[in-house]
């Protein structure tokens, strides 16, 4: 077994974590993935490193890593030179960077990666694309960083998340996922398209208490037409968001912030509830709610 066969995504991106750290200080965001690719890879597996990284035209993909051609030793990998934001490049970038340290040895052709494979993180839609995934996530946006950027217990607006991205050079709704997967409030962040729920994420605090959307297995789930993406939407009230009664999308009544993703063609909303109500969090230690006493 390869030392790439036994290391995490998470292993991954601590170990290189801990060396930016070192090398660049606290100051050192974004990550230049590029770079931090190339330097690496050619420190640590010197007889197959990465030693191709470019933009090319990729009709249907969003970036890819290959085996390099006879004759030339190592990987290359590219991006579609068609994306025009640099954030999703970068985070293209990292993507590509976790599969080569993860996965190449399996994949020994390569790998080709969709649009869909950089935004949907879960564990259900792909196992080698969900571990890339998590390690790009680790490696642009460490937790304790981000934390220090937007607590766990703050309520956001997207001004916060959106300084976050240009901290962390990857697009909004990068921030938005990675931030969801750390906050200690209720917030469910919705991806829909055309008045339709393709998939929707809880934080830890919102499913605990029955807050979620299940779209898997199931028909196409409509966006409730009371929402800000249902149809409330003005240029007005998009990123300051509304508060909407119980009932739209959930028992409870939520705030609701909406970005559009122009890259992905999608809306993504961003739904925050009050804070968990007293039966779970009132609780004696011994996991028993104290309302119920
Ligand atoms: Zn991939």
């Amino acid at each position: 077994m390869t030392t790439a066969e036994k290391m995490t995504p998470q292993k991954w991106a601590f170990q290189l974590t801990h060396i930016l750290n070192a090398y660049a200080g606290p100051d050192r965001f974004p990550v230049d993935v590029k770079s931090l690719a190339r330097d690496y890879s050619h420190q640590k597996y010197p007889d197959d490193p990465v030693s191709m990284i470019k933009g090319a035209p990729l009709p249907t993909f969003d970036g890819g890593l290959y085996k390099a051609p006879p004759g030339k030793k190592g990987w290359g990998i590219i991006y579609n030179d068609s994306m025009q934001s640099k954030g999703r490049i970068n985070y293209t970038l990292a993507h590509e960077f976790g599969h080569y340290l993860l996965h190449r040895n399996d994949y020994p052709n390569g790998i080709e990666c969709g649009e869909q494979d950089l935004v949907r993180w879960d564990s259900d839609y792909g196992q080698i694309e969900h571990q890339a995934n998590v390690f790009a996530a680790n490696l642009l946006m460490p937790l304790d960083d981000y934390r220090n950027q937007i607590a766990a217990k703050t309520k956001v607006d997207l001004d916060m998340i959106g300084g976050c991205a240009d901290r962390y050079g990857v697009s909004l709704t990068a921030a938005i996922l990675r931030w969801i997967e750390y906050t200690e409030r209720r917030a469910v962040i919705v991806v829909s398209r055309d008045g339709f729920i393709l998939w929707a994420r809880s934080s830890k605090a919102a499913f605990r208490t029955g807050i979620y959307i299940k779209t898997a297995g199931r028909p196409p789930v409509a966006v409730p037409q009371n929402s800000l993406a249902g149809g409330l939407l003005t240029s007005e009230n998009q990123r300051v968001g509304i508060i909407l009664p119980a009932g739209v999308w959930f028992k409870e009544s939520c705030e609701e912030m909406v970005v559009f993703s122009e890259q992905y063609d999608f809306t993504i909303s961003v739904l925050q509830l009050d804070q968990e109500p007293d039966f779970f969090t009132n609780t004696n230690g011994y996991g028993v709610p104290t309302s119920a006493l």
